[in-house]
């Protein structure tokens, strides 16, 4: 792609004769964030390292800017990294982390000076230049292991689930301020996380991975609301399964527990008879009839869940039990279990899991 920042181009990567990685492409265009999403083992790593040069691709290319940077080394590709455990050197002080790698291009002092207050100041912690890491807390050290990865200025920037060691609420506002910073600066990113709200709150797109693959590279909202195959569906979201028989492949018609639901265009070259996996997201569904909703399933609910502003309902559909919220109405009683139901959406909402 012409004008992609960064091109991942076919990129396979094997450890002796286990293959972690294959077939991997991706073209990131300039200034985008784009996080690898997947489980635990899956090459969201291996394919960060590759990126930044320490690990060797067995095979393919990758591209930064216009130059193949697929056999040089870390130093010489001009990119910062931060890693999921706090990697400051403990012996130096907040400002000379930070200085590190301006020292070690040569930067005279007063330069480095300068810049080391820019980044204090870009991490909203200009008073701390003299405490140690030790000093910190777990936040405020991943704050200065970013402002240490930009003080060079690099072209490219890799954090490999950089919040993962923090508590929930420290993690949610870092992600908020890394992505304001990433934008600010308009740096071309890459965050590795296996946490889907992660993800989906700060990407402009998403490369969901499973198996060395990325299964979908998408935004957050083509990612979660049109998943690609059945992995991404899963791996992202709450979502209902349903099985479906197709009655009449001509006319996009399937029969979901004795009742017809419409579902034409999706149907893929399905024949009557087909079985098939219907998935729909808790938001999709109405407990009750909605107007406007084209399809309707009758059921009894199993569970309800008080969660506060919302209640989480738990429908039994024939063999299925499906999941929705509903919001709290202080002055309407809560659903109650064993109550006879429908349960409404709009068919075009129905995903077929392929
Ligand atoms: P996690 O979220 O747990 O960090 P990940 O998606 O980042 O997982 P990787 O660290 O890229 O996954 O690892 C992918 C696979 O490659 C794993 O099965 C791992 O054991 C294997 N692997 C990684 N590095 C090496 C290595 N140096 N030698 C042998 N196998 C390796």
């Amino acid at each position: 792609m012409a004008d992609s920042f960064l091109s991942i181009q076919n990129v396979k990567k094997s450890f002796g004769d286990v293959t972690v990685v294959q077939d991997f492409n991706l073209h990131v265009e300039p200034g985008e964030f784009v996080s690898f999403l997947g489980p635990s083992g899956c090459g969201k790593t291996t394919v960060l390292r590759m990126v930044a040069g320490f690990e060797e691709p067995t095979a393919g290319k990758i591209m930064v800017a216009g130059k193949d940077v697929t056999n040089l080394k870390p130093n010489k590709r001009n990119v910062g990294m931060v890693f999921q455990a706090y990697a400051l050197f403990p012996n130096l002080t907040v400002a000379q982390n930070v200085a590190f790698g301006l020292k070690v291009a040569g930067m005279p002092r007063a330069d480095q000076e300068k810049r080391v207050a820019e980044m204090l100041n870009l991490i909203k912690l200009p008073q701390l230049g003299d405490r140690y890491p030790f000093q910190l807390s777990g936040g405020q050290q991943q704050r200065v292991a970013l402002a240490r990865a930009l003080a060079p200025m690099p072209k490219l920037l890799l954090l490999d689930e950089p919040l993962s060691a923090l508590d929930a609420k420290v993690r949610v506002s870092l992600r908020e301020e890394i992505r304001s910073i990433q934008k600010s600066l308009g740096i071309t990113t890459i965050f590795v996380t296996h946490d889907q709200e992660e993800a989906l709150s700060i990407s402009d797109r998403i490369a969901v991975m499973y198996g060395g693959k990325a299964e979908q590279v998408g935004t957050p909202f083509e990612i979660y609301n049109r998943p690609a195959t059945k992995f991404v569906a899963n791996f992202v979201g709450t979502l209902n399964v349903l099985e479906g028989t197709v009655s009449d492949a001509a006319n996009g018609t399937v029969r979901v527990n004795a009742q017809e639901v419409a579902l034409k265009g999706k149907l893929n070259g399905s024949r009557n008879g087909d079985t098939l996996s219907l998935a729909l997201r808790p938001e999709a569904i109405t407990l009750g009839r909605r107007p406007g909703a084209d399809a309707s399933l009758s059921g009894e609910i199993s569970e309800v869940h008080f969660l506060g502003s919302v209640i989480r309902v738990r429908v039994g559909v024939g063999g299925s039990t499906v999941s929705l919220d509903t919001f709290n109405n202080p002055s309407t009683p809560p659903p109650a279990v064993g109550q006879k139901t429908d349960i409404s959406f709009a068919s075009n909402d129905l995903l077929v899991l392929h």
